[in-house]
């Protein structure tokens, strides 16, 4: 039991998750309340952040789990959490704003695949929009020449007012210069790039060509270096593409491994039986079971080589891991009569012993509601009958 759940509510995510659901996710929040597509949810966003950071620490994880928020929050480690930005650069491998002001930041992207792409490779297209240098001015924001230092703030970017607080008295108040919004230049209006406005870079549609290679996972990261928003004088960043596998309806994936579930009949599991699977490139593998061989309820086979292939070694394949149900046929599938025949050929049953005095009883359906009539009464027990409530439930006394 953990004494709180704010951290894994705030992901969504169960206190028994495992660290890779605990990563899984964090990415998705972090992409969705990532300020760039969601400027109003700063908030959420660190939110998300801090509780990923705890979470994703083992340590961190079990002062939590053990102390809640205020364990964390006082325990003298984990107080101050990182910046979320730094958090976000970390997960996806980006961290343009590290290498220097000279480099613009990465974008990250998800890209929804199927888990038929992930297992055969493909290639995606995908629109978008960025920011390019515009061509007509070359990045310059208008004609050569018509660029020249601000007048208000002299190329500096920055303007002083002088604030009277009182006769004799006066404050320096530093601002961003209004004329030129902080970029120390200013261009003349007449010679002004109409393609651009003067802004130097236009929004244009691209389009990414994604590859992905045979046997990528889930959250992997694709890069395309230098393909982010452009800007003059600096090195563009890169574009991250995040690959989100896509569940499927009848394979789940582990790994290497791919699982699926088959219904049998109990008939084919005592006496074999052959079946077919549909592979995710669109073959049909046929399995066997031999007479002879029984395939209990829950049962786990596998195939090998039939799983996911391995990314940079394809024909090698994880396994293809089958969990068998076996379907029991309904009452009264057999008259009496003939039961006695499958009495005689199935295994024999064990002696029981019954005393005398045993009591009798007849099985119920079991409903888990309902705990009021199967339930062995005494004295004692009676004495606890207003504390049931409606449906047989204990009602808890709150206590605080
Ligand atoms: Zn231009
Ligand atoms: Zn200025």
């Amino acid at each position: 039991m953990v004494k709180e759940t704010g951290y894994y509510d705030l992901l969504g995510v169960k206190p028994t998750s495992t660290p890779d659901e605990i990563k899984k996710a964090y990415r998705k929040l972090a992409l969705k309340f990532h300020p760039d597509k969601n400027p109003n949810e700063g908030e959420k966003f660190k939110a998300i952040s801090q509780a990923y950071e705890v979470l994703s620490d083992v340590k961190k994880r079990e002062t939590y789990d053990r102390g809640g928020e205020e364990a964390i929050k006082g325990g003298g480690h984990g107080a101050d959490f990182h910046n979320p930005m730094d958090i976000f650069d970390m997960f996806f491998g980006g961290g343009g704003r590290q290498r220097g002001p000279k480099k613009g930041k990465d974008v990250v992207h998800q890209l929804k695949v199927s888990l038929e792409d992930l297992y055969n490779g493909a290639t995606r297209k995908l629109a978008l929009q960025k920011n390019v240098i515009c061509g007509k001015c070359e990045g310059r924001g208008g004609k050569e020449g018509a660029v020249g230092k601000c007048r208000i703030c002299k190329g500096t970017g920055m303007q002083i007012r002088i604030h009277q607080l009182a006769p004799g008295m006066v404050q320096q108040i530093q601002t961003v210069c209004s004329e030129c919004r902080g970029e120390g230049e200013s261009i003349d209006p007449k010679h002004m790039c109409k393609h651009c406005n003067g802004k130097k870079v236009t929004r244009e549609r691209k389009i990414l060509e994604v590859h992905i290679d045979k046997g990528m996972k889930d959250g992997e990261n694709i890069r395309f270096t230098g393909d982010g928003d452009q800007e003059p004088g600096i090195e563009a960043g890169d574009i991250i593409i995040v690959l989100d596998e896509k569940e499927h309806d009848r394979f789940q994936r582990q790994d290497l491994d791919l699982i699926t579930e088959m219904e049998i009949e109990l008939v084919e599991a005592l006496c074999g039986f052959q079946k077919t699977i549909q592979t995710l490139d669109d073959r049909t593998l046929v399995i066997t079971s031999l007479p002879g061989d029984v395939i209990k309820d829950k049962e786990i086979k596998c195939v090998m080589n039939e799983g996911m292939p391995i990314k940079r070694d394809p024909f090698e394949k994880g396994r293809l891991v089958i969990k068998f149900k076996v379907k029991f046929p309904e009452n009264n599938f057999l008259p009496a009569a003939k039961l006695t025949q499958l009495d005689n050929l199935l295994p024999p049953r064990k002696e029981v012993i019954i005393p005398d005095d045993a009591e009798e009883h007849d099985l119920e359906d079991y409903n888990p509601r309902d705990r009021r009539r199967s339930r062995q009464r005494n004295a004692h027990d009676e004495d606890d009958d207003d504390e049931m409530g409606p449906g047989g439930q204990r009602v808890q006394c709150a206590s605080h």
